[in-house]
């Protein structure tokens, strides 16, 4: 090879070489995974090539600019490569063996890209739904019962199961406040999560997408959407991050077009952060103060997230005993997730008394997103599509509702307390809480409200498991649950 000196601008060639591996990992530490995809092994990726990989090529080629040039080159022309094929052709075409190939290279352009062209494809699916003119959007109307003020809040809880809450009979008392109040609440308890993940189980609560039709959550108006169209005010108060590898885009996006949204939580990811869910009672006070007279908020709480240790203040570390049946490390995951639960007890109650003191005709809505198995039946903490139990879709579905709201709507309430083991599954519940503020629409579906007199229950299959049939087992009762 022909030796070319370049000593002047040798320290400029490496500077520009290295560029991009700074560039991308100061972004990903800025920006805390603007990318959608693998951020965290990207940002990995990216330290070490700056580390290990760069360094070398230098090293081969710094008397040969042709060959330096040359290698610069051939990244970019892989990277863009892959850019057009996925943008042209992710939708339909599965592209595992291609990214395998190019993932072969390590390349971090090619990861870039990939990951922005994964982003750039959710952006336009939401947009081609929510860009659409409100004339396309079917027709909503809204059947106003009462006399003032109407707060209808939704909170989504996270990782909350409810064979480790005592409003569902867990020998430890983890919900002292929401017990204290239980005859204010209906506490149903038949009511299972569409999955064990965050991102499609919430896509199906805040969407009238589910598993019979299983589409694709872009192609459906969002709740949110259903409400302004009803005039509605809305809100969006969530202590998880907008964007990460555990995010998605389309509920961020879902959140963006309520009429205000709060982000409380300012860290960088779920396991390291701690960002505690009382985060959230400024921002709802400030949406009590707001004169508007008809409200929708949703609530999205971090909740039993994994690490439990960091979901709750000191002053909750309240269960410590360890229980010979477990080991250390078993008890310790099982302590954890229960003061969890205790702490969380305390948000859903303070929240149910905040809204109390409005005095307007109300209903808070606590679910969780779905469950967790606490060594209950795996032999793990956590919640996993290739492992099912029954711990990780038992989720709590607890109604509390004003006064006022009794008042306006007798003849529904009144039945309630006869609802409450119907089987149901949360991937139904937009058409619940339709039926709950009265609101109307062509996919609006009482056959699929659990407060319906119309109601029919179906088959509750979880990827191709039916829980009903495989997962209930009688006799195989929670070890944790022995009264
Ligand atoms: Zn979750």
């Amino acid at each position: 090879m022909k030796n070319v000196k370049i000593k002047n601008n040798e320290l400029l060639l490496f500077l520009i070489f290295l560029t991009p591996f700074f560039t991308h990992y100061l972004y990903s530490y800025l920006f805390n995974s603007l990318f959608l995809e693998d951020i965290g092994e990207l940002s990995f990726t990216s330290l070490m090539s700056l580390l290990i990989y760069a360094p070398l090529i230098y090293f081969f080629c710094r008397k040969n600019i042709k060959l330096y040039i040359f290698i610069l080159c051939f990244h970019f022309l892989i990277s863009t490569l892959e850019l057009f094929y996925i943008l042209l052709y992710e939708s339909s075409v599965n592209i595992s063996t291609f990214c395998i190939i190019f993932e072969t290279f390590d390349n971090i352009f090619v990861k870039v890209f990939y990951s922005y062209s994964k982003y750039s494809n959710e952006a336009k699916k939401f947009e081609s739904v929510t860009q659409k003119k409100d004339s396309d959007m079917e027709e909503v109307s809204f059947n106003k019962k009462t006399d003032g003020n109407e707060i209808y809040i939704l909170i989504i809880g996270e990782s909350a199961s409810r064979t480790h809450m005592s409003l569902y009979g867990y020998f430890r008392k983890t919900t002292p406040e929401l017990d204290s109040i239980s005859k204010e609440l209906f506490i149903f308890n038949n009511v299972i999560s569409s999955g064990t993940t965050t991102i499609p189980t919430v896509n199906k609560i805040v969407t009238f997408n589910n598993p019979e039709n299983n589409e694709d959550s872009f192609k459906h108006k969002n709740i949110i959407q259903f409400f302004k169209k009803a005039g509605f005010k809305t809100y969006w108060i969530s202590n998880h991050t907008p964007y990460g590898k555990y995010d998605s885009y389309i509920i961020t996006m879902t959140a963006k077009v309520s009429d205000q949204v709060f982000w409380v939580n300012m860290n960088k990811d779920f396991f390291t952060g701690k960002s505690f869910d009382d985060k959230v009672f400024y921002p709802l006070n400030k949406i009590f103060s707001d004169k508007y007279e008809k409200k929708f908020i949703i609530i999205h709480l971090l909740g039993m997230h994994a690490s439990y240790s960091k979901r709750y203040p000191g002053d909750y570390a309240v269960f410590n005993e360890n229980r010979k049946e477990h080991t250390d490390i078993q008890n310790e995951k099982i302590n954890t997730y229960d003061n969890a639960v205790l702490y969380n007890d305390y948000i859903v109650s303070e929240i149910i008394k905040m809204v109390k003191k409005q005095d307007s005709s109300s209903f808070v809505l606590y679910l969780s997103d779905h469950g967790e198995d606490v060594f209950d039946e795996a032999d793990f903490a956590g919640h996993s599509d290739g492992h099912l139990t029954r711990y990780m879709l038992e989720i709590p579905f607890v109604l509390w509702v004003s006064e006022k709201y009794k008042n306006f709507n007798k003849d529904k309430v009144e039945q309630f307390k006869d609802l409450l083991s119907r089987s149901y599954m949360t991937d139904d519940v937009m058409h619940t809480i339709f039926d709950l503020c009265n609101i109307d629409c062509k996919s609006y579906n009482p056959e699929k409200s659990i407060i319906s007199k119309n109601f029919i229950s179906k088959k509750r299959i979880i990827n191709t498991i039916d829980y009903d049939r495989n997962l209930t087992i009688k006799n195989k009762l929670a070890k944790a649950v022995i009264k």
